[in-house]
């Protein structure tokens, strides 16, 4: 079975075909400027050369037929027909309360997305592009929506709720929702076959750093708690993110630079984070090469962005009253050896032990980093989102009789 995994922005729209037999990638790519008279359709598959289309391409359902077009070309694609697309899984920012797991899209589900609009109103609504774009195209294709926010859905109120007039959960749902959820389950699975014990027996810190970074608590399996909250604002800091800090900051901003609500949000979301400490970059690699020429406030940034981290291990550790494995993944998490060793320096109190020649090494496989006799595995782990997307649609679409 053929699965076409979607991730579909307001603007941009990227795809994988895998081949459900074997797990493998046949073909992947992506179409930015929706919308304009240049679009760019940049598109590649295995043993294939690799290309780049620019088209006027002015909706979702014309993007889709691009997709298509090209996975059933005959110099580039990978298909013969169309209807060698089996089925097509979504990707999904916020499924809110109503969606604690995948599920298959039905006009009860298409309804209840939309209801969920306020809670991301930049991301939900172009999902719906992506998911009506490929009714048009595929009508009888089945497709499955995968959410974000699904596997936080079992942190118990004690982590899900603020502090704040009960009102605003009851009649708004203002609450800790999460994200990255997709991504903390797969590495979750993956760090419990690598350390062979069963996740039902495993205390875990996720740390899932990338541009957008969260730390989740992922106790027997479930997610306990996470740093993340109503919107992916809160908690750890981040590219161009502030995360927490003190909410009376935001009305006094406005009082004394007179900044309308809109300002402050793009300020929070666009200009804070390590951008605005280093005043260099929102990247991780460019902060590190200021650091390392000696900007002082690169050094602040990446400190502080490290420090956050640990601070979250550490309350996350409290929370479960233990921790087994720490996991890092994503951008960053993967990739920068010096965050892994600057958040992990702080932490031999937990009894762990980083291996400084293990965390420089280099691997697209899950590793460990620590020492052999540390009391925490602190583990790498490469996450792979759209395979978790395929694996649920292609696990829906076979339990669901009429498929
Ligand atoms: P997204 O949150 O968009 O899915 P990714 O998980 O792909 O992001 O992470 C992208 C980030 O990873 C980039 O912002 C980049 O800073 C960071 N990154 C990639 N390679 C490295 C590296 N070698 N060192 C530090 N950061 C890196």
């Amino acid at each position: 079975m053929n699965v076409l995994v979607i991730n579909s922005g307001s603007s941009s729209l990227k795809y994988q075909l895998y081949d459900m037999k074997i797990e493998s990638v046949l073909a992947k790519g992506r179409v930015e400027r929706i919308g304009m008279e240049t679009s760019i359709l940049s598109h590649e598959a295995e043993g294939k050369p690799e290309t780049r289309e620019v088209s006027e391409i002015l909706d979702h359902t014309t993007a889709i037929k691009k997709v298509l077009d090209m996975l059933t070309h005959r110099e580039f694609g990978v298909l013969r027909t169309i209807e060698e697309v089996d089925a097509v899984g979504h990707r999904i920012v916020h499924g809110g309360e109503s969606f604690r797991e995948s599920v298959l899209v039905t006009e009860d589900v298409k309804l209840e997305i939309r209801r969920l609009f306020d809670l991301a109103p930049l991301h939900n609504p172009a999902h719906m592009m992506g998911i009506t774009a490929v009714e048009r195209n595929l009508p009888e294709v089945p497709q499955a929506v995968v959410f974000d926010t699904a596997f936080h859905q079992t942190m118990p109120p004690v982590s899900f709720m603020y502090a704040i007039p009960m009102v605003f959960y009851k009649k708004h749902k203002v609450r800790r929702y999460g994200f990255h959820g997709t991504s903390v389950d797969y590495v979750s699975r993956c760090a419990s076959d690598f350390l062979g014990r069963p996740l039902s027996e495993l205390k875990l810190v996720v740390c899932h750093i990338g541009n957008g970074a969260s730390c989740t608590a992922v106790l027997h399996g479930k997610s306990h708690d996470t740093s993340m909250g109503m919107t992916p604002l809160e908690g750890l800091m981040m590219g161009t993110r502030s995360g927490d800090l003190d909410p009376a900051i935001v009305t006094f901003a406005i009082n004394k630079e007179d900044l309308t609500l809109n300002e402050v949000n793009s300020m929070l979301n666009k200009h804070s984070g390590l951008l605005a400490v280093s005043g260099v970059s929102g990247d991780v690699r460019e902060v590190v090469e200021a650091m390392n020429n000696g900007s002082e406030n690169a050094k602040l940034a990446f400190e502080m962005y490290a420090n956050r981290i640990r601070k979250y291990i550490g309350a996350y550790a409290a929370s479960m009253n233990g921790i087994d494995a720490l996991v890092f993944t994503a951008g960053v998490g993967e990739n920068s050896a010096l965050l892994r060793s600057e958040v992990c320096k702080g932490l031999t109190f937990l009894g762990l032990a980083l291996d400084d020649k293990r965390n420089e090494e280099r691997s697209d496989q899950a590793r460990s980093i620590s020492t052999a006799d540390s009391r925490v595995d602190v583990l790498v782990v490469p996450t792979n989102e759209e395979l978790l997307i395929a694996r649920d649609t292609y696990r829906l679409v076979r339990e669901t009789p009429h498929t």
